[in-house]
């Protein structure tokens, strides 16, 4: 009995019970620290993946340890027919960082955008005077929104709603960075505008300033949301709070969760005040949102970004790095098209598929997810130093060398 379950390697098990929904990595995690991780043979790599984006202070930072140690043997969880202080202090720091307004808790992006949506009908209700009059939303191609039935029905991808129609109604599709297609689809029935300030799972494409500032205009002037996806580029990824910032705008909501709970999940939606009070008790909800545990994850997030200064340390350390990347795009023309992004969310768009360069990465010891448009992206935590920077351009100088 000993030795057979000695023999079973976590491998195994996968294959014998685990659902076959993703591709995975031939490698099993075992502990991690900062941005290193090991595998169950012991060797090292860096974590240039973060969990997709989620574990902003490194594996294991102490103090969001210290803070989820002594939380667990508090209070864990009371559900939301009860106040609890964590989410209390939360919400205020949210609102410190978004504006005036209010915040709603979950547990996930694509329930942070479900959120959302449904904020947009209530919006729309009040708009016409009358429920199911005023009901659409006009989204991005080749946005990624998440994959319950709202926000997969706002993410416009063949790969991702395939097998699942008839989707949820009411979703129009508009061209990223092209304000004149956006405007084109406005008509009676629209409520709400919702996109990904940098789409993140296409390839890492920036919104511009000009696009967000006119989309903010364009809610304005018709009384639209503006809902902003801040799942992947919030929570100082950019080397700002949210990603916004660099647009100097205020939407109406932003969706938020990855980075936010270093790792512990949670989600939440932030409404600005103009807005915040369209949702009544009653209305919407979810058991677990806002429990105390996640709640002190996520302020111990916000707690260490503060004190180890890692919003400008990410402003400050991304330029050496950008620099160094795109000296290397420069070096290997044949296999590398471009590096764009801000602060620690970057694309490397190849010439190619980029599933073999992200394992020959690997074996390398360099962990990077990809992305659509033949995109590796590099996802730091954000207190990554200076010299893991540069050793994510080594490795991945070494890997170009080896396939050009
Ligand atoms: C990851 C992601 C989501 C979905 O978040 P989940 O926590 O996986 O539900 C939604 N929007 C964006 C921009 C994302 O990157």
């Amino acid at each position: 009995m000993e030795s057979s379950l000695i023999r079973t390697t976590a491998a195994d098990l996968y294959d014998a019970h685990v659902m076959k929904n993703y591709a995975r990595a031939p490698l099993t995690l075992v502990r991690g620290r900062g941005a290193q991780v090991w595998d169950d043979a012991g060797q090292c790599y860096l974590d240039f993946t973060s969990g997709i984006a989620v574990s902003a202070l490194g594996h294991c930072h102490p103090q969001w340890v210290a803070a989820v140690q002594r939380q667990a043997g508090e209070l864990i969880h009371v559900s939301n027919l009860f106040r609890n202080p964590q989410q209390a202090e939360l919400a205020r720091r949210i609102v410190g960082y978004a504006g005036p307004g209010r915040v709603f808790f979950c547990n996930s992006g694509a329930e942070a955008n479900e959120a959302m949506i449904k904020l947009s009908r209530l919006h729309g209700e009040k708009k016409a005077g009358e429920e199911g009059k005023c009901y659409k939303i006009i989204g991005a191609k080749n946005a990624f929104h998440g994959r319950t039935y709202g926000s997969m029905s706002a993410t416009p991808q063949e790969k991702i709603q395939k097998h699942f129609r008839p989707l949820v109604p009411g979703f129009a599709f508009a061209e990223f960075n092209n304000l004149q297609s956006f405007a084109d689809l406005i008509d009676d029935q629209m409520a709400a505008i919702l996109i990904e300030t940098i789409q993140g799972e296409s390839g890492v494409v920036p919104g511009t300033v000009e696009f967000l500032r006119g989309l903010r205009e364009l809610c304005n002037r018709h009384n639209l949301l503006l809902l902003l996806d801040e799942v992947q580029c919030g929570i100082g990824r950019t080397g700002s709070f949210y990603g916004f910032e660099y647009a100097g705008i205020q939407p109406d909501a932003i969706g938020m969760a990855k980075g936010l709970g270093g790792g512990y999940p949670i989600g939440a939606m932030w409404v600005r005040e103009t807005a915040a009070e369209l949702f009544q008790p009653g209305m919407h909800g979810t058991t677990y949102g806002g429990t105390p545990l996640a709640c002190a994850a996520a302020l111990a997030v916000l707690d260490v970004i503060e004190k180890e200064k890692l919003l400008e340390h990410v402003r400050a350390a991304s330029v050496g790095w950008m620099e160094a990347l795109q000296a290397m795009a420069r070096d290997f023309p044949a296999q590398v098209l471009a590096v764009r992004g801000r602060g620690f969310l970057v694309g490397v768009q190849l010439a190619s598929d980029p599933t073999p360069y992200v394992a020959a990465l690997r074996e390398g010891g360099l962990l990077t997810p990809s992305a659509g448009g033949n995109v590796v992206r590099l996802l730091p935590p954000l207190n990554a130093t200076r010299e893991e920077l540069a050793r994510s351009v080594e490795i991945f100088r070494t890997v170009l060398k080896a396939k050009a």
